[in-house]
Protein backbone atom coordinates (compact mmCIF):
# COMPACT_ATOMS: atom_id res chain seq x y z
CA UNK A 1 0.00 0.00 0.00
CA UNK A 2 1.67 3.46 -1.12
CA UNK A 3 1.91 5.55 2.05
CA UNK A 4 0.06 8.61 0.57
CA UNK A 5 -3.86 9.83 0.67
CA UNK A 6 -6.02 10.77 -2.57
CA UNK A 7 -8.02 14.06 -2.40
CA UNK A 8 -11.51 14.37 -4.54
CA UNK A 9 -12.68 18.01 -4.40
CA UNK A 10 -16.51 18.56 -5.88
CA UNK A 11 -17.55 21.17 -8.05
CA UNK A 12 -18.39 23.72 -5.14
CA UNK A 13 -15.15 23.06 -3.70
CA UNK A 14 -13.47 24.39 -6.75
CA UNK A 15 -16.05 27.02 -7.80
CA UNK A 16 -14.19 29.70 -7.48
CA UNK A 17 -10.72 31.47 -6.20
CA UNK A 18 -11.66 31.55 -2.37
CA UNK A 19 -13.26 27.70 -3.12
CA UNK A 20 -9.89 26.40 -4.48
CA UNK A 21 -7.70 28.31 -2.41
CA UNK A 22 -9.39 26.46 0.72
CA UNK A 23 -8.76 23.22 -1.59
CA UNK A 24 -4.93 24.16 -1.51
CA UNK A 25 -5.04 24.69 2.82
CA UNK A 26 -6.51 21.32 3.21
CA UNK A 27 -3.95 19.57 0.63
CA UNK A 28 -1.37 22.22 2.76
CA UNK A 29 -2.28 20.37 6.33
CA UNK A 30 -2.10 16.89 4.87
CA UNK A 31 1.27 16.16 4.16
CA UNK A 32 0.16 12.44 3.30
CA UNK A 33 -2.13 13.84 0.72
CA UNK A 34 -0.10 13.34 -2.57
CA UNK A 35 -3.04 13.01 -5.13
CA UNK A 36 -5.80 15.77 -5.90
CA UNK A 37 -8.83 14.48 -8.22
CA UNK A 38 -10.70 17.41 -9.33
CA UNK A 39 -14.11 18.27 -10.66
CA UNK A 40 -15.08 20.80 -12.83
CA UNK A 41 -15.70 23.97 -11.61
CA UNK A 42 -19.77 24.04 -10.45
CA UNK A 43 -21.70 24.81 -13.15
CA UNK A 44 -19.48 23.95 -15.91
CA UNK A 45 -20.81 20.27 -16.60
CA UNK A 46 -24.13 21.03 -16.88
CA UNK A 47 -23.40 24.22 -19.58
CA UNK A 48 -21.16 21.11 -21.34
CA UNK A 49 -24.25 18.91 -21.50
CA UNK A 50 -26.32 21.42 -23.15
CA UNK A 51 -24.02 22.39 -25.84
CA UNK A 52 -23.21 18.59 -26.12
CA UNK A 53 -27.13 17.98 -26.82
CA UNK A 54 -27.30 20.43 -29.53
CA UNK A 55 -27.66 24.20 -29.29
CA UNK A 56 -28.86 25.25 -32.81
CA UNK A 57 -29.00 28.96 -32.04
CA UNK A 58 -25.93 30.45 -32.31
CA UNK A 59 -26.43 33.19 -29.73
CA UNK A 60 -27.64 31.37 -27.03
CA UNK A 61 -24.38 28.89 -27.79
CA UNK A 62 -21.65 32.19 -28.06
CA UNK A 63 -23.59 33.13 -24.49
CA UNK A 64 -22.80 29.97 -22.86
CA UNK A 65 -19.42 29.80 -23.61
CA UNK A 66 -19.14 33.00 -23.07
CA UNK A 67 -20.03 31.98 -19.69
CA UNK A 68 -17.60 29.12 -19.77
CA UNK A 69 -14.69 31.93 -20.17
CA UNK A 70 -16.11 33.90 -17.62
CA UNK A 71 -16.03 31.07 -14.94
CA UNK A 72 -13.02 30.23 -15.56
CA UNK A 73 -11.08 33.48 -16.43
CA UNK A 74 -12.55 35.19 -12.88
CA UNK A 75 -9.74 32.74 -10.76
CA UNK A 76 -6.90 33.12 -13.01
CA UNK A 77 -7.56 37.19 -12.95
CA UNK A 78 -6.76 36.64 -9.40
CA UNK A 79 -3.31 34.19 -10.01
CA UNK A 80 0.06 35.76 -10.08
CA UNK A 81 1.24 33.82 -13.12
CA UNK A 82 -1.62 33.74 -15.83
CA UNK A 83 0.10 33.88 -19.23
CA UNK A 84 0.39 30.26 -19.64
CA UNK A 85 -3.06 28.90 -17.84
CA UNK A 86 -4.82 31.36 -19.83
CA UNK A 87 -3.49 29.79 -22.93
CA UNK A 88 -4.27 26.00 -21.99
CA UNK A 89 -7.89 27.29 -20.76
CA UNK A 90 -8.05 28.85 -24.69
CA UNK A 91 -6.91 26.13 -26.75
CA UNK A 92 -9.54 23.92 -24.48
CA UNK A 93 -12.36 26.48 -25.22
CA UNK A 94 -11.43 26.65 -28.92
CA UNK A 95 -12.27 23.01 -28.88
CA UNK A 96 -15.31 23.16 -26.92
CA UNK A 97 -16.54 25.64 -29.94
CA UNK A 98 -15.89 22.68 -32.29
CA UNK A 99 -17.50 20.42 -30.64
CA UNK A 100 -19.88 22.60 -29.75
CA UNK A 101 -20.63 23.73 -33.46
CA UNK A 102 -20.55 19.93 -34.21
CA UNK A 103 -23.19 18.62 -31.75
CA UNK A 104 -25.26 20.93 -33.05
CA UNK A 105 -25.23 19.40 -36.25
CA UNK A 106 -25.60 15.74 -34.60
CA UNK A 107 -24.90 14.87 -30.82
CA UNK A 108 -23.41 11.73 -30.47
CA UNK A 109 -22.44 10.10 -27.44
CA UNK A 110 -18.86 9.70 -28.07
CA UNK A 111 -18.83 13.72 -29.30
CA UNK A 112 -20.45 14.37 -25.76
CA UNK A 113 -18.11 12.44 -23.86
CA UNK A 114 -15.15 14.68 -25.50
CA UNK A 115 -16.78 18.01 -25.00
CA UNK A 116 -17.68 17.77 -20.89
CA UNK A 117 -14.22 16.39 -20.48
CA UNK A 118 -13.17 19.72 -21.17
CA UNK A 119 -14.99 21.11 -17.65
CA UNK A 120 -11.83 18.94 -15.77
CA UNK A 121 -9.28 19.81 -17.86
CA UNK A 122 -10.39 23.38 -17.30
CA UNK A 123 -10.31 23.19 -13.60
CA UNK A 124 -7.11 21.23 -13.13
CA UNK A 125 -4.61 23.66 -15.38
CA UNK A 126 -6.38 26.58 -12.75
CA UNK A 127 -5.86 24.19 -9.69
CA UNK A 128 -2.14 23.15 -10.38
CA UNK A 129 -1.29 26.89 -10.78
CA UNK A 130 -3.20 28.28 -7.70
CA UNK A 131 -1.56 25.54 -5.07
CA UNK A 132 2.00 26.27 -6.82
CA UNK A 133 1.52 30.18 -6.13
CA UNK A 134 0.58 28.90 -2.67
CA UNK A 135 4.17 27.50 -2.82
CA UNK A 136 3.33 23.23 -3.16
CA UNK A 137 4.96 21.34 -5.88
CA UNK A 138 2.32 20.36 -7.70
CA UNK A 139 2.05 18.85 -10.88
CA UNK A 140 -1.07 18.32 -13.63
CA UNK A 141 -1.37 14.95 -15.27
CA UNK A 142 -3.81 13.51 -17.47
CA UNK A 143 -5.69 11.18 -16.36
CA UNK A 144 -6.66 9.36 -19.44
CA UNK A 145 -3.15 8.26 -19.48
CA UNK A 146 -4.11 5.78 -16.90
CA UNK A 147 -7.75 5.39 -16.22
CA UNK A 148 -8.79 3.20 -18.80
CA UNK A 149 -12.78 2.29 -19.47
CA UNK A 150 -14.43 0.61 -22.05
CA UNK A 151 -16.19 2.44 -24.76
CA UNK A 152 -19.09 2.76 -23.24
CA UNK A 153 -19.85 6.62 -23.98
CA UNK A 154 -21.47 8.54 -21.19
CA UNK A 155 -21.24 5.70 -18.57
CA UNK A 156 -17.63 3.61 -19.50
CA UNK A 157 -17.21 0.82 -17.16
CA UNK A 158 -13.35 1.48 -15.91
CA UNK A 159 -10.90 -1.76 -16.61
CA UNK A 160 -9.52 -2.16 -13.71
CA UNK A 161 -6.23 -4.26 -14.18
CA UNK A 162 -4.61 -1.95 -17.05
CA UNK A 163 -5.33 0.91 -15.03
CA UNK A 164 -3.65 -0.21 -11.91
CA UNK A 165 -0.74 -1.13 -14.44
CA UNK A 166 -0.78 2.35 -15.91
CA UNK A 167 -0.99 3.54 -12.57
CA UNK A 168 2.35 1.88 -11.55
CA UNK A 169 3.95 2.99 -14.52
CA UNK A 170 3.03 6.39 -14.97
CA UNK A 171 1.44 7.72 -12.09
CA UNK A 172 2.36 6.33 -8.47
CA UNK A 173 5.97 7.29 -9.06
CA UNK A 174 5.13 10.95 -9.89
CA UNK A 175 3.23 11.29 -6.67
CA UNK A 176 6.55 10.25 -4.68
CA UNK A 177 8.05 13.49 -6.47
CA UNK A 178 4.86 16.05 -6.67
CA UNK A 179 2.10 16.31 -5.68
CA UNK A 180 -0.32 15.14 -9.00
CA UNK A 181 -3.45 17.16 -9.54
CA UNK A 182 -5.92 15.20 -11.78
CA UNK A 183 -9.22 15.01 -13.26
CA UNK A 184 -12.07 13.11 -12.07
CA UNK A 185 -15.16 11.89 -14.18
CA UNK A 186 -13.33 11.35 -17.20
CA UNK A 187 -10.91 8.31 -19.01
CA UNK A 188 -9.90 6.98 -22.02
CA UNK A 189 -10.69 3.59 -24.13
CA UNK A 190 -8.19 1.28 -25.52
CA UNK A 191 -7.97 3.77 -28.78
CA UNK A 192 -7.38 7.02 -27.17
CA UNK A 193 -10.88 8.33 -26.96
CA UNK A 194 -11.84 10.66 -23.98
CA UNK A 195 -14.83 8.48 -22.36
CA UNK A 196 -16.92 9.44 -19.01
CA UNK A 197 -18.04 7.72 -16.06
CA UNK A 198 -21.55 9.24 -15.83
CA UNK A 199 -23.20 12.38 -13.96
CA UNK A 200 -21.12 12.93 -10.21
CA UNK A 201 -18.30 10.52 -11.84
CA UNK A 202 -15.04 12.33 -10.03
CA UNK A 203 -16.17 10.44 -6.87
CA UNK A 204 -15.97 6.89 -8.34
CA UNK A 205 -12.68 8.34 -10.39
CA UNK A 206 -11.37 9.35 -7.19
CA UNK A 207 -11.99 5.75 -5.41
CA UNK A 208 -10.54 3.85 -8.74
CA UNK A 209 -7.44 6.16 -8.87
CA UNK A 210 -7.18 5.03 -5.15
CA UNK A 211 -7.17 1.87 -5.99
CA UNK A 212 -5.18 2.04 -8.32
CA UNK A 213 -2.50 3.53 -6.78
CA UNK A 214 -2.81 1.75 -3.50
CA UNK A 215 -3.60 4.29 -1.60
CA UNK A 216 -3.69 4.01 1.84
CA UNK A 217 -6.60 6.56 2.46
CA UNK A 218 -9.69 8.50 0.36
CA UNK A 219 -10.87 12.15 1.14
CA UNK A 220 -14.21 13.32 -0.69
CA UNK A 221 -14.53 17.33 -0.20
CA UNK A 222 -17.53 18.76 -1.14
CA UNK A 223 -20.21 21.16 0.57
CA UNK A 224 -21.45 19.43 3.07
CA UNK A 225 -19.60 18.17 6.55
CA UNK A 226 -20.23 14.63 5.67
CA UNK A 227 -23.15 12.12 5.13
CA UNK A 228 -25.87 13.20 6.91
CA UNK A 229 -29.10 11.19 7.48
CA UNK A 230 -30.87 12.41 4.24
CA UNK A 231 -30.03 15.00 2.64
CA UNK A 232 -29.77 18.28 4.69
CA UNK A 233 -31.51 20.42 1.79
CA UNK A 234 -34.32 18.13 1.91
CA UNK A 235 -34.83 17.72 6.00
CA UNK A 236 -33.11 20.74 7.54
CA UNK A 237 -32.76 18.64 11.23
CA UNK A 238 -31.18 15.89 9.19
CA UNK A 239 -28.09 15.14 11.59
CA UNK A 240 -24.21 14.09 10.41
CA UNK A 241 -23.28 10.02 10.71
CA UNK A 242 -19.97 10.27 11.98
CA UNK A 243 -19.11 6.71 10.87
CA UNK A 244 -21.17 4.15 8.45
CA UNK A 245 -20.14 0.87 7.44
CA UNK A 246 -19.32 0.51 3.61
CA UNK A 247 -22.20 -1.51 3.07
CA UNK A 248 -24.85 0.80 4.56
CA UNK A 249 -22.90 3.89 2.78
CA UNK A 250 -23.04 2.22 -0.63
CA UNK A 251 -27.02 1.19 -0.33
CA UNK A 252 -27.16 5.06 0.28
CA UNK A 253 -25.56 5.85 -2.72
CA UNK A 254 -26.82 3.64 -5.05
CA UNK A 255 -30.17 4.67 -3.84
CA UNK A 256 -29.55 8.40 -5.16
CA UNK A 257 -27.99 9.96 -2.15
CA UNK A 258 -26.38 12.57 -4.22
CA UNK A 259 -23.18 13.10 -1.77
CA UNK A 260 -21.24 10.26 -3.89
CA UNK A 261 -22.11 8.40 -7.04
CA UNK A 262 -23.67 5.26 -6.87
CA UNK A 263 -20.21 2.67 -7.89
CA UNK A 264 -18.00 5.21 -5.21
CA UNK A 265 -17.50 2.43 -2.73
CA UNK A 266 -16.38 -0.85 -4.88
CA UNK A 267 -13.18 0.13 -5.22
CA UNK A 268 -12.30 1.64 -1.87
CA UNK A 269 -14.12 -1.91 -0.33
CA UNK A 270 -12.04 -3.84 -2.71
CA UNK A 271 -8.73 -2.74 -1.65
CA UNK A 272 -10.10 -1.51 2.69
CA UNK A 273 -9.38 1.58 1.52
CA UNK A 274 -11.12 4.02 4.69
CA UNK A 275 -12.82 6.92 2.92
CA UNK A 276 -13.58 10.46 4.75
CA UNK A 277 -16.47 12.35 3.27
CA UNK A 278 -15.92 16.33 4.75
CA UNK A 279 -16.40 19.58 3.80
CA UNK A 280 -14.09 22.23 2.29
CA UNK A 281 -15.78 25.19 3.51
CA UNK A 282 -15.06 23.86 6.85
CA UNK A 283 -12.35 21.10 7.06
CA UNK A 284 -11.94 21.55 11.21
CA UNK A 285 -15.72 20.34 11.17
CA UNK A 286 -15.22 16.81 10.77
CA UNK A 287 -16.87 14.54 8.70
CA UNK A 288 -17.69 10.87 8.28
CA UNK A 289 -15.55 7.65 8.10
CA UNK A 290 -16.53 4.91 6.42
CA UNK A 291 -15.40 2.18 7.01
CA UNK A 292 -15.39 -1.88 7.33
CA UNK A 293 -16.18 -2.53 10.49
CA UNK A 294 -18.29 0.02 12.86
CA UNK A 295 -19.08 0.38 16.46
CA UNK A 296 -22.61 0.86 15.78
CA UNK A 297 -25.71 -0.48 13.46
CA UNK A 298 -28.76 1.05 13.98
CA UNK A 299 -32.32 0.16 12.87
CA UNK A 300 -32.73 3.28 11.14
CA UNK A 301 -29.42 5.08 9.24
CA UNK A 302 -30.71 6.82 6.66
CA UNK A 303 -33.04 8.07 4.06
CA UNK A 304 -31.92 8.82 0.24
CA UNK A 305 -34.46 10.25 -2.76
CA UNK A 306 -33.84 9.30 -6.31
CA UNK A 307 -35.80 11.44 -8.71
CA UNK A 308 -36.37 10.89 -12.17
CA UNK A 309 -37.61 7.34 -12.09
CA UNK A 310 -39.94 5.63 -14.93
CA UNK A 311 -41.87 2.43 -14.23
CA UNK A 312 -42.78 -0.05 -16.65
CA UNK A 313 -45.94 -1.93 -15.96
CA UNK A 314 -45.85 -5.19 -18.30
CA UNK A 315 -49.33 -6.81 -17.70
CA UNK A 316 -50.86 -9.33 -19.24
CA UNK A 317 -53.21 -12.44 -18.09
CA UNK A 318 -51.00 -14.74 -20.16
CA UNK A 319 -48.88 -14.97 -16.85
CA UNK A 320 -51.37 -16.11 -14.59
CA UNK A 321 -49.87 -20.15 -13.63
CA UNK A 322 -47.88 -19.34 -16.93
CA UNK A 323 -44.26 -20.14 -16.88
CA UNK A 324 -41.26 -18.33 -18.85
CA UNK A 325 -43.42 -15.36 -19.49
CA UNK A 326 -41.02 -13.07 -17.29
CA UNK A 327 -38.00 -14.54 -18.98
CA UNK A 328 -39.14 -13.01 -22.08
CA UNK A 329 -39.49 -9.74 -20.38
CA UNK A 330 -36.01 -9.56 -19.37
CA UNK A 331 -34.71 -11.16 -22.47
CA UNK A 332 -36.04 -8.56 -24.78
CA UNK A 333 -34.69 -5.86 -21.82
CA UNK A 334 -31.43 -7.90 -21.68
CA UNK A 335 -31.01 -7.46 -25.51
CA UNK A 336 -31.91 -3.69 -25.87
CA UNK A 337 -29.42 -3.07 -23.06
CA UNK A 338 -32.05 -1.50 -20.53
CA UNK A 339 -30.70 -1.29 -17.26
CA UNK A 340 -33.50 -2.98 -14.55
CA UNK A 341 -33.46 -1.54 -11.14
CA UNK A 342 -36.25 -2.27 -9.23
CA UNK A 343 -38.69 -5.30 -9.69
CA UNK A 344 -41.99 -6.13 -8.24
CA UNK A 345 -44.99 -8.96 -9.51
CA UNK A 346 -47.98 -10.01 -8.95
CA UNK A 347 -49.73 -12.45 -10.96
CA UNK A 348 -50.61 -11.42 -14.31
CA UNK A 349 -48.30 -8.13 -13.99
CA UNK A 350 -44.58 -7.17 -13.50
CA UNK A 351 -43.70 -3.55 -12.62
CA UNK A 352 -39.55 -2.54 -13.15
CA UNK A 353 -38.38 1.15 -13.09
CA UNK A 354 -35.83 2.64 -15.23
CA UNK A 355 -33.16 4.43 -13.69
CA UNK A 356 -30.60 7.58 -16.10
CA UNK A 357 -26.96 7.91 -15.09
CA UNK A 358 -25.29 8.76 -18.01
CA UNK A 359 -23.76 11.79 -18.87
CA UNK A 360 -26.51 13.39 -21.05
CA UNK A 361 -28.90 13.46 -17.98
CA UNK A 362 -32.78 14.04 -18.69
CA UNK A 363 -35.41 10.99 -17.59
CA UNK A 364 -34.79 7.74 -18.46
CA UNK A 365 -36.78 6.45 -22.02
CA UNK A 366 -38.47 3.21 -22.98
CA UNK A 367 -37.20 2.99 -26.20
CA UNK A 368 -40.05 2.79 -29.06
CA UNK A 369 -38.42 -0.20 -30.34
CA UNK A 370 -38.13 -2.10 -26.43
CA UNK A 371 -41.70 -0.84 -26.07
CA UNK A 372 -42.78 -2.28 -29.09
CA UNK A 373 -41.29 -5.59 -28.80
CA UNK A 374 -42.88 -5.94 -25.26
CA UNK A 375 -46.32 -5.04 -26.37
CA UNK A 376 -45.91 -8.23 -28.65
CA UNK A 377 -45.89 -10.03 -25.58
CA UNK A 378 -48.84 -7.89 -23.34
CA UNK A 379 -49.68 -4.26 -22.73
CA UNK A 380 -47.35 -2.34 -21.34
CA UNK A 381 -48.02 0.77 -19.18
CA UNK A 382 -45.44 3.86 -18.56
CA UNK A 383 -45.19 5.96 -15.74
CA UNK A 384 -43.14 9.16 -15.25
CA UNK A 385 -42.16 12.06 -12.48
CA UNK A 386 -42.03 9.38 -10.24
CA UNK A 387 -39.20 9.16 -7.21
CA UNK A 388 -37.84 6.44 -5.36
CA UNK A 389 -37.52 6.91 -1.58
CA UNK A 390 -35.20 4.36 -0.25
CA UNK A 391 -34.90 3.73 3.92
CA UNK A 392 -31.87 1.90 4.60
CA UNK A 393 -30.38 0.44 8.08
CA UNK A 394 -29.83 -2.80 9.68
CA UNK A 395 -32.05 -6.03 10.39
CA UNK A 396 -35.11 -4.65 9.10
CA UNK A 397 -36.77 -7.90 9.00
CA UNK A 398 -37.27 -6.87 12.75
CA UNK A 399 -40.93 -7.47 14.10
CA UNK A 400 -42.99 -3.69 14.07
CA UNK A 401 -40.34 -1.85 11.79
CA UNK A 402 -42.94 -2.24 9.15
CA UNK A 403 -45.87 -0.91 10.93
CA UNK A 404 -43.80 1.68 11.99
CA UNK A 405 -42.75 2.88 8.79
CA UNK A 406 -46.18 2.76 6.98
CA UNK A 407 -48.21 3.93 10.24
CA UNK A 408 -46.17 7.05 9.04
CA UNK A 409 -47.10 6.76 5.22
CA UNK A 410 -51.10 6.68 5.15
CA UNK A 411 -51.53 10.18 3.80
CA UNK A 412 -49.18 9.05 0.67
CA UNK A 413 -50.27 7.38 -2.47
CA UNK A 414 -47.08 5.06 -2.50
CA UNK A 415 -46.19 3.26 -5.73
CA UNK A 416 -44.31 0.37 -6.10
CA UNK A 417 -42.63 -1.08 -2.97
CA UNK A 418 -39.94 -3.53 -2.41
CA UNK A 419 -39.23 -4.77 0.98
CA UNK A 420 -37.58 -8.18 2.19
CA UNK A 421 -35.32 -8.71 -0.52
CA UNK A 422 -32.40 -7.19 1.26
CA UNK A 423 -32.45 -6.98 5.22
CA UNK A 424 -30.66 -3.57 5.12
CA UNK A 425 -32.99 -1.35 2.94
CA UNK A 426 -36.95 -1.01 2.32
CA UNK A 427 -37.95 0.91 -0.83
CA UNK A 428 -40.93 2.78 -2.66
CA UNK A 429 -42.10 4.89 -5.18
CA UNK A 430 -44.05 8.13 -5.07
CA UNK A 431 -45.13 11.04 -6.48
CA UNK A 432 -42.45 13.18 -7.80
CA UNK A 433 -43.67 16.27 -6.18
CA UNK A 434 -44.86 14.71 -2.74
CA UNK A 435 -41.15 13.12 -2.62
CA UNK A 436 -39.38 15.73 -0.42
CA UNK A 437 -42.92 15.65 1.93
CA UNK A 438 -42.42 11.70 2.63
CA UNK A 439 -38.59 12.33 3.69
CA UNK A 440 -39.28 15.35 5.85
CA UNK A 441 -42.06 12.83 7.52
CA UNK A 442 -40.49 9.40 7.70
CA UNK A 443 -37.29 11.96 9.38
CA UNK A 444 -39.09 13.85 11.94
CA UNK A 445 -41.17 10.53 13.53
CA UNK A 446 -37.93 7.58 12.41
CA UNK A 447 -34.88 9.91 13.09
CA UNK A 448 -36.02 13.38 15.10
CA UNK A 449 -38.53 11.53 17.49
CA UNK A 450 -35.66 10.66 20.04
P1 LIG B 1 -19.77 17.54 -5.14
O1 LIG B 1 -19.88 18.53 -6.24
O2 LIG B 1 -18.82 17.92 -4.07
O3 LIG B 1 -19.56 16.14 -5.64
P2 LIG B 1 -22.60 16.98 -4.82
O4 LIG B 1 -23.53 18.12 -5.05
O5 LIG B 1 -22.46 15.97 -5.90
O6 LIG B 1 -21.18 17.58 -4.40
O7 LIG B 1 -23.01 16.21 -3.48
C1 LIG B 1 -23.18 16.94 -2.29
C2 LIG B 1 -24.67 17.18 -2.03
O8 LIG B 1 -25.28 15.89 -1.79
C3 LIG B 1 -24.99 17.95 -0.77
O9 LIG B 1 -24.96 19.34 -1.00
C4 LIG B 1 -26.38 17.47 -0.42
O10 LIG B 1 -27.38 18.34 -0.85
C5 LIG B 1 -26.53 16.16 -1.20
N1 LIG B 1 -26.90 15.01 -0.36
C6 LIG B 1 -27.80 14.07 -0.71
N2 LIG B 1 -27.93 13.16 0.25
C7 LIG B 1 -27.09 13.51 1.24
C8 LIG B 1 -26.78 12.95 2.52
N3 LIG B 1 -27.36 11.83 2.95
N4 LIG B 1 -25.85 13.57 3.26
C9 LIG B 1 -25.24 14.69 2.84
N5 LIG B 1 -25.50 15.26 1.66
C10 LIG B 1 -26.42 14.69 0.85
N1 LIG C 1 -18.24 17.33 -13.30
C1 LIG C 1 -19.00 16.11 -13.34
C2 LIG C 1 -20.47 16.38 -13.04
O1 LIG C 1 -20.84 17.50 -12.76
C3 LIG C 1 -18.46 15.04 -12.45
C4 LIG C 1 -18.47 15.36 -10.97
O2 LIG C 1 -18.48 16.53 -10.60
O3 LIG C 1 -18.43 14.42 -10.17
O4 LIG C 1 -21.25 15.48 -13.14
MG1 LIG D 1 -20.91 14.82 -6.64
Amino acid sequence: MSAFNVAKFGGTSVADFEAMSRCAAIVENNPKTRLVVSSACSGVTNILVELANGVQDTDRRAALIEQLHQTHFSIVDQLKEQSQVKDDLLFILDKVNSFSEAASVQSTSKLTDHLVACGELMSTHILTQLMRERGLDTVRFDIREVLRTDDNYGRAEPQVESTAALAKEKLTPLCHDHIVITQGFIGSDEEGNTTTLGRGGSDYSAALIAEAVQASGLEIWTDVPGIYTTDPRIAPKAMPIPEISFSEASEMANFGAKILHPSTLLPALRHGIPVFVGSSREPANGGTWIRKRVTSSPLFRALALRANQTMVTIRSAKMFHAYGFLAKVFEILAKHKISVDLVTTSEISVSITLDKTDTSGGSPELPLAVRAELEELAHVEVERNLSLIALIGNQMETQGYAKKVFSTLGDYNLRMICYGASDHNLCFLVDADEANHVIQKLHQELFEAE
